[in-house]
């Protein structure tokens, strides 16, 4: 059935204008509401019935739930519950999302606010009539006003771990009603254009044992600030430059602890082809060789205004522009499995080049050419092995690495064969 059918069926069943349903319908849809739950919330809205949803669905295990079932009844333990507010026909709602488990798999729910049942973390509930979406190729569950929930006195086996208690390493883009134990690293305040106008977050980098990532905090909270170690429950997880960002919002209960948080020194060391394809990594380390200095390293010039690198005297932005210069250092790294675009600052390539940006200046101004620092830095690192540590984000300008860290690997055989194996292992 199309948008119009839709309309046109919403619009006899409840007597009402068809403009006016479209217009709602539209919206819902517009803000992923599924179909079958924006009817029925219009059908509340103007005072029909909820209408039928025709047969009874089967009961299915979660593991044989498929995107082409349409509705199904199934019985799990909740392992995660998370609130959202999301705005839609001007108003706000509150969806709650998480995951579900049985003993064959697990499965990502979103109960819209026509739910009444219960989704209390280690309950074991059979959900009657629950409808399935496809999100990102796989089947989720959606409970809706039609879906019946009862708890049940039934204990099932589960191979997973109720609560939503994480470390920031085995995080990922999706997860919902996550509880973490973090150290605050950075923390800075930002005005943001918001949907009600200009608003605060606050933005930063968190830690524990496992890892680091960057968060948001929607609705700031007094007890996040740098150095603070805290609890914090009910967190969602999104994607941002490939790697997973904790968001933290009106939701969610940040507690000090009096523990601090430990957190760990080292990045996660993994292969090139591993990271690349994981899409992104905030904080991780590789080893490779440098192949090859790519143009735009060594002395270059950026725009005053913007910052950008400025070519022929123009930025792309701003025109014809007087540039400032800087040094930066842009190196192909290749470990056998893939390769990867490592920059190095100013502070990084001043230490590569083996001197500052005066000594660039005036190291091109006798040779009367500024290629001679690029060649100079491509001299003295292309063929080395280095030990690099950044932020690798991975999109259409290709996987580029921004270095905090870059070191010549050890010569010593054995410490390279035990980094090897290492990096085998991670
Ligand atoms: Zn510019």
């Amino acid at each position: 059935m199309s948008l119009e059918d839709h309309v046109e069926e919403l619009a006899s069943d409840l007597d009402v204008d068809k403009e006016e349903v479209r217009r709602d319908l539209e919206n819902l849809v517009e803000y992923s509401v599924p179909m079958d739950e924006a009817k029925q919330s219009l059908r509340r809205k103007y005072g029909g019935d909820s209408g039928g949803s025709g047969g009874t669905p089967s009961s299915k295990a979660i593991g044989e739930v498929t995107t082409d079932d349409s509705n199904v009844t199934v019985t799990a333990v909740v392992l995660t519950s998370g609130r959202r507010s999301i705005q839609y026909n001007g108003e706000q709602h509150v969806i709650r999302e998480g995951q579900l488990a049985d003993e064959s798999g697990t499965i990502s729910y979103t109960a819209w606010d026509g739910f009444e049942g219960d989704l209390e973390p280690g309950q074991t509930v059979r959900f009657g009539n629950a409808g399935v979406r496809e999100w990102d190729g796989r089947p989720e569950l959606n409970l809706g006003q039609s879906t019946d929930a009862e708890v049940v006195d039934e204990t099932l086996d589960v191979d997973a771990d109720v609560g939503g208690e994480s470390a920031l390493a085995d995080l990922e883009p999706g997860d919902r009603g996550i509880t973490v134990e973090v150290r605050v690293i950075e923390c800075e305040e930002k005005v943001i254009d918001g949907r009600d106008g200009e608003t605060t977050i606050l933005s930063g980098v968190l830690g524990d044992e496992s890892g680091r990532l960057p968060f948001t905090d929607w609705e700031p909270h007094d007890t996040i600030e740098e150095g603070a170690s805290v609890r914090i429950e009910e967190t969602f997880v999104r994607e941002f430059r490939g790697a997973p960002s904790v968001n933290v919002s009106e939701f969610s209960t940040v507690t000090p602890l009096s523990e601090p948080v430990s957190v760990t020194e080292d990045a996660p060391r993994m292969r090139i082809r591993e990271a690349v394809e994981s899409g992104g990594q905030f904080d991780v380390e590789l080893v490779g060789n440098v192949i090859e200095i790519r143009d735009g390293s060594g002395l270059i010039e950026r725009c005053p205004d913007c910052g950008r690198v400025v070519q022929n005297g123009q930025c792309r932005t701003h025109g014809a522009v007087e540039g400032e210069d800087d040094l930066r250092t842009k190196a192909i790294l290749d470990d056998g499995t893939a390769t990867v675009t490592v920059i190095l600052d100013d502070e990084l390539t001043e230490r590569v080049y083996g001197g500052d940006l005066e000594d660039a200046r005036e190291h091109a101004r006798d040779a009367m050419d500024k290629e001679v620092v690029a060649d100079r830095i491509a001299e003295r690192v292309v063929g080395h092995e280095y030990v690099v540590r950044g932020s690798l984000s991975v999109d259409e300008y290709g996987a580029n690495l921004n270095a905090t860290e870059f070191a010549e690997a050890d010569d010593d055989p054995a410490a390279r064969a035990s980094n090897f194996l290492k990096g085998v292992d991670a």
